[in-house]
This record gives structure tokens, C-alpha cells and sequence, in this order.
């Protein structure tokens, strides 16, 4: 029998000592980036509207138009972090973290550590980002 069988065999998957503290981080980074979002929420210029219109002058006005680009910025961003991390855990919870979603082959352990949300390796990801 040849050797090489049992290598071809082994499936593919993250060493399973990491992924547990993976985890934990992921969900305490969700947790946060949840907490994030509600308190830009309250930031934003356009939730206390009602309070500053009244008496709104032009540049009370620019302010505000500004805030709320900046807040709306800053929450897309968190969003698409929301859902990043919400799929490494779906990732994790099919047995199927570290793999990249579009290619199955296995993504870098220094891309993980540097970026452990990630679900693409670094390929896939610069041929979506194209
Ligand atoms: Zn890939």
C-alpha cells in the first residue's frame, strides 16, 4: 500500500486545540462590535434630530449632515465585521474553519492569526476584492 494514502486521506481541517480559543474570541469581538454599533447609533446626529432642528442654523446643519455620514461610515464598516464574524462561526460550528469558501483549500495559519474572521484565503479574497 502506498504511503502516501493515508496523507491523501486525513481530512482537511484546522487543528482543533485552536479553533476553541478561536471561538471565544470571535464571539467576545461580535459582542463588541454589537455593542459598537448601538452606541453609534446614538452618536448619530440624525437619531436627535428633533432636538437640534428647532432651531438648526446652516452650520449646526453641516454638522449634523456630517455627523451622520460619519456615523453611517463607521456602521457599515462594523456591519460588514458583524457578518464576517458571524460567518467564521458558522465556519467553526460545520467543521469547516480555516477552509477557504471558495477554492476548500486549507487558508494560511499567519493569515488566521492576523485575521481570524477571515473565510477566504488570500487569493480567493484579492480575486472577490477585483
Ligand atoms: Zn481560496
Amino acid at each position: 500500500m502506498p504511503m502516501s494514502k493515508n496523507k491523501k486521506d486525513k481530512p482537511l481541517r484546522f487543528p482543533a486545540n485552536l479553533v476553541s480559543p478561536i471561538a471565544g474570541f470571535l464571539v467576545s469581538n461580535l459582542k463588541r462590535l454589537e455593542n459598537r454599533k448601538r452606541e453609534i447609533s446614538k452618536e448619530d446626529p440624525f437619531k436627535n434630530a428633533a432636538r437640534i432642528n428647532d432651531n438648526a442654523s446652516p452650520d449646526a446643519d453641516a454638522e449634523e449632515q456630517f455627523g451622520h455620514a460619519r456615523t453611517s461610515a463607521i456602521r457599515e464598516q462594523i456591519d460588514r465585521q458583524i457578518i464576517q464574524t458571524r460567518k467564521a462561526l458558522t465556519r467553526i460550528k460545520i467543521g469547516k474553519y480555516g477552509i477557504c469558501e471558495d477554492c476548500g483549500k486549507m487558508i494560511d495559519t499567519d493569515r488566521l492569526m492576523a485575521y481570524p474572521e477571515a473565510t477566504l484565503c488570500m487569493k480567493c479574497q484579492a480575486k472577490r476584492e477585483k
